[in-house]
């Protein structure tokens, strides 16, 4: 790369997105370092044009992606995929059989012929341009068919992640943005739903990686895909620390438990604790806050009617919609008195007892009625019981991923000459996809949209390539009749045998 010194500003942007750490900022100037593959990214992220091309340095051209990288003798290229080893480009990494990886997987697959891969896609290599055959179309015997799987490394251009957050508590607004915040602030995704007792985060995905912010944002969830921490901001709202697979931490805090369903479920599954746990229980919680002596619960266990009405819209008996809010249970509420209306004169009994919690039991109080006010007086035996009935009922929060994709060029014209008849088989159930032997759920409709689960995908397995665009392996399986009805690569077969073998070294 060529460095214009009086423009830079020392910003560091660039220095923040080199996949291979090269560039350091020395005295507020740019400063680029040994074994520089001329893959541009940081060119495209300079707001100062202080970076242009400069014809390619010394090494060996990768021919693997649209970044073509010149990588220098003895490093590797941009994604780390592909190294020079004495003038020749080597792929890192060798294919791994299915059975390698089988007991990384939670989910089962059929047992049909077609239902497993022959082999894994992971360390398969990517063939580039894209109307080349996939570089491994394995064939193989099972059950008396000729099976056929076609593996490819794929760079799967738009994708992005869903993160599921067990918490109750506020995050933010709905369709709010959410930022990374290192040397800029850079806009990587949204707040969506809230579903059950989680949080659902949408980090990537094409408006977002096309946009000037997409180089950050594959960076940081690149970071989170391989196991690293991650910290976000929630416009207006929370700030998170988020790492696969561990409980969230939201505005610095670990949040330890996931709630165990609304607060009409509570009054639904826990009611005979409740009834004998005060003379009213209000469960508050973002989705329904439950009044428990109005709940039928309660009037089934003929619990009598208390002086005591609450805020928010009415759903039906005893349940009621709350603002959402940084509250108590995700509401509004921040004293949990508040949440009363009104409390009915005639009805109101001295020394009537009131629990209020959260649908996690994280944090409850229990008051009695002296004076005609409630006074907070401590847990009572069965207020203590049916708390830690609550608590243990709850899953520990952790958060969950799935990577959100589709399968366009390079993956299917490596498997096809016609891409839409693969997309009709797989609809057809014709075609298994497996995503490094991980089954995913493929959505209705056109093209190959799928899910899977992140933590299914061996770890280390997932590429970065500067484009930006996730190198994840995916592979075809089908009865060999169906890999010639949808015009696959014939020619370029293998046995199975002969891959599982070479162990897919030294080709690319
Ligand atoms: S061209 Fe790529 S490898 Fe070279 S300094 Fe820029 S970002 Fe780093
Ligand atoms: S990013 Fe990887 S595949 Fe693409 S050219 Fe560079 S080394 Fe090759």
């Amino acid at each position: 790369m060529k460095i214009d010194l009086e423009k830079c500003k020392g910003c560091g942007f660039c220095e923040e997105v080199c996949p291979l750490g090269v560039i350091t900022i020395d005295d507020r100037k740019v400063v680029i370092h040994e074994g520089c593959v001329d893959c541009k990214s940081c060119m495209k992220v300079c707001p100062h044009d202080v970076l242009t091309p400069a014809p390619a340095e010394e090494g060996a051209k990768c021919m693997s992606c649209p970044i073509m990288c010149t990588i220098p003798e003895g490093s590797r290229g941009a994604c780390m995929r592909y190294s020079n080893k004495g003038g020749e480009i080597i792929r890192e990494g060798r294919l791994h059989t299915y059975e390698e990886i089988e007991g990384l997987l939670r989910t089962g697959h059929d047992d049909g012929s077609i239902g497993r891969p022959l082999i894994t896609g992971i360390g398969s290599g990517t063939t580039y341009p894209d109307f080349r055959p996939s570089p491994f179309i394995v064939s193989g015997v099972r059950d008396g068919i000729d099976v056929v799987t076609v593996v490819t490394e794929a760079p799967l251009s738009y994708s992005g992640v869903k993160l599921k957050i067990d918490t109750d508590l506020y995050l933010g607004e709905e369709s709010r943005k959410v930022y990374v915040r290192r040397k800029g602030k850079r806009h990587v995704g949204h707040l969506c739903t809230e579903e059950y007792g989680s949080k659902i985060l949408s980090l990537g995905g094409v408006n977002i990686l096309t946009s000037k912010d997409g180089m950050f944002a594959a960076k940081v969830l690149f970071e989170f895909l391989k196991g690293k921490e991650i910290k976000l901001e929630v416009e207006n709202g929370s700030t998170l620390e988020l790492t696969l697979g561990q409980p969230p931490k939201v505005n610095g805090k670990s949040e330890e438990h996931m709630r165990v369903g609304c607060g009409s479920a509570v009054s639904g599954l826990f009611a005979p604790y409740m009834a004998k746990a005060a003379d009213e229980v209000i469960v508050l919680d973002g989705h329904i806050t439950g009044l428990f002596s109005e709940h039928p619960s309660g009037k089934y266990l003929k619990k009598t009617r208390s002086a005591v009405t609450i805020k928010g819209r009415k759903s039906t008996d005893g349940r009621y919609f709350l603002d959402k809010g940084a509250g108590w249970g995700g509401t509004d509420v921040q004293e949990p008195l508040d949440v009363i209306k009104e409390i009915d004169a005639e009805k109101r009994v001295e020394g009537m007892t009131l629990l209020i919690t959260e649908t996690t039991g994280r944090k409850a109080v229990f008051y009695r009625m002296r004076d005609g006010r409630f006074m907070e007086e401590p847990l009572t035996e069965e207020a203590s019981a049916f708390l830690e009935t609550l608590r243990d009922s709850c899953e520990a929060s952790r958060v969950s991923a799935v990577f959100a994709a589709g399968v366009g060029g390079s993956a299917r014209a490596g498997v096809t000459k016609n891409p839409i008849k693969l997309t009709r088989a797989v609809h057809a159930g014709k075609v298994a996809i497996s995503i490094g032997g991980a089954k995913p759920f493929i959505f209705p409709g056109g093209g190959i949209n799928f899910l899977v689960d992140v933590e299914e995908i061996k770890q280390g397995s997932i590429y970065l390539s500067p484009t930006p665009s996730f190198v994840i392996p995916v592979e075809y399986t089908m009865s060999l009749e169906t890999f010639k009805d949808i015009g696959g690569h014939i020619d370029a077969m293998r046995p199975v045998e002969e891959v599982v073998k070479s162990k897919g070294e030294k080709e690319q």
